[in-house]
């Protein structure tokens, strides 16, 4: 596996929109590419979104064209399931170890889903943020590139694990698969870790571990999607009732000195977004969004005008200050101030999606080498590195053409670096 590099290829760390456009572009620019991703796939967080704002497509829209494009260029290979052990080396010049933890599976699976259909273990899918149980044996998602299954590893070892490989009928299942090490040099480097969501836990006052009817609105991707645990009926978690009234808890989190210092910028849209999703499915719900101030830059504003005249859809200045439940009927009730009116308000409703900030990943994983962060952990404009460059969500948060266009001119940064020597 992996044969060494030479200094004319360029790494890229994250396989999203940002590390995907990053990778393809400078592969047609005539580029060797290595492409590192740490989950089973590519397409990053923009694979559980439900619809894409402003146009409301679904998002495999924009990540299937680039799969084709990797698809059909020699330039680009990629490694799924790997993680990057050590970097040493400067630019034009780097040495990278890289692992590749086992799949279990080889290339001869069709995604048949055989081993699937045999498979009794159930684990919690990661997909759909343990929303629902997945077969030990199975494919990441139903559009899942590459479209290969994987063996969680809580199946490896225990009895039905040979019955699960004796299903295959194509010989791709290895129980015996060991973590490759391989190292690479590379003369150039784009880190494309992408974010995650804050953890709504932390915000204790709005109960989210405690209530079920409290989600974060990443999960509300997962429950609106046909493929997601409810196939996109938006039912109440506690007791799978039809949701009629959802409020939107802008902020949950974000700048607030105690939890995500600073704005998304893309929450504000995405809970519009979202607004859609519970009033296309029914015409009689009722959606309110509590409110700073909503953000709506450039073009977006016209979706935000789009939304606000639905006369379903409410707006309240209000930071929510506590959502506990009501025993009786389950429903979520939202207490805080109306700053507009200067009173207090109290909504009931079934559900309540906390709008929560995106964390980039630098903040948690820290590259191995001496980039620069901001107090945040975004990797500063300058990182720091000679031929290490940010891209999309680990440098500031943003949408997913943003990030395309971040993508594109990390790109020509590692073509330049590479060209220079
Ligand atoms: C609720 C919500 C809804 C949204 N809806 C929209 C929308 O409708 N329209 C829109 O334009 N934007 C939307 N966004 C924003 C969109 O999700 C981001 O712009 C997009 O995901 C950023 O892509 P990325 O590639 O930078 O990061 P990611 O999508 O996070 O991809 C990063 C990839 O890197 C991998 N990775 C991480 N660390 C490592 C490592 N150490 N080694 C190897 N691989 C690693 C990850 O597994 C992942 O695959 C939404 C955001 C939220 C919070």
């Amino acid at each position: 596996m992996g044969e060494a590099k030479t200094t004319q290829t360029i790494l890229v760390v994250g396989g999203g929109i940002s590390g995907t456009t990053a990778a393809i572009e400078a592969a047609e620019a005539g580029y060797n590419v290595v492409l590192v991703e740490k989950n089973p796939y590519l397409g990053g967080r923009v694979a559980q979104l439900n619809q894409y704002f402003p146009k409301l497509c679904p998002p495999y829209c924009g990540l299937e064209i680039n799969f084709r494009r990797m698809r059909q260029s020699p330039n680009v290979r990629f490694f799924t399931m790997a993680r990057i052990e050590s970097i040493s080396g400067q630019e034009g010049d780097f040495d990278v170890k890289v692992t590749v933890d086992p799949r279990f599976v080889n290339e001869n699976c069709t995604a048949c889903g055989k081993c699937a259909e045999v498979c009794e273990l159930e684990v919690d899918n990661p997909f759909n943020f343990g929303m629902s149980k997945v077969k030990a044996a199975y494919l990441p998602h139903e559009l899942a590139f590459p479209a290969r299954y994987v063996i969680d590893p809580a199946l490896i070892g225990a009895e039905q694990a040979r019955k699960v490989k004796e299903a295959c009928p194509y010989n791709a299942i290895d129980l015996d698969m060991q973590p490759q090490t391989f190292t690479l040099k590379v003369g150039a480097i784009v880190w494309a870790a992408g974010w995650s969501p804050y953890d709504a836990s932390k915000i204790e006052y709005y109960n989210f571990d405690k209530n079920s009817n409290v989600i974060s609105n990443v999960m509300m991707e997962r429950l609106a999607s046909i493929n997601g645990p409810t196939g996109g009926k938006l039912l109440r978690p506690s007791d799978g009732k039809a949701v009629e009234k959802v409020v939107f808890v802008q902020c949950a989190g974000s700048r607030d000195e105690n939890h995500l210092p600073y704005c998304s910028g893309i929450c504000c849209l995405a809970s519009l977004k979202q607004a859609t999703y519970v009033r296309t499915q029914n015409p009689d719900s009722k959606v309110t969004i509590c409110f700073i101030d909503i953000r709506a830059m450039e073009r977006l504003e016209d979706f935000y005008v789009k939304v606000q005249a639905d006369e379903n859809v409410s707006f309240v200045k209000s930071k929510i200050a506590k959502i506990t439940q009501d025993p009786q009927t389950g429903e979520v009730i939202l207490e805080g101030e109306d700053t507009m009116a200067g009173q207090y308000v109290k909504i009931q409703a079934d559900l309540a999606v906390l709008a929560t900030g995106m964390v980039p990943n630098t903040a948690v994983e820290k590259i191995p080498l001496a980039v620069q962060y901001d107090d945040y952990g975004f990797i500063t404009s300058d990182s720091g590195v000679p031929g290490l460059y940010g891209v999309g969500t680990v440098k500031r948060p943003n949408d997913v053409s943003s990030c395309v266009q971040s993508g594109t001119a990390a790109a020509i940064k590692a073509i330049q670096s590479i060209s220079r020597r």
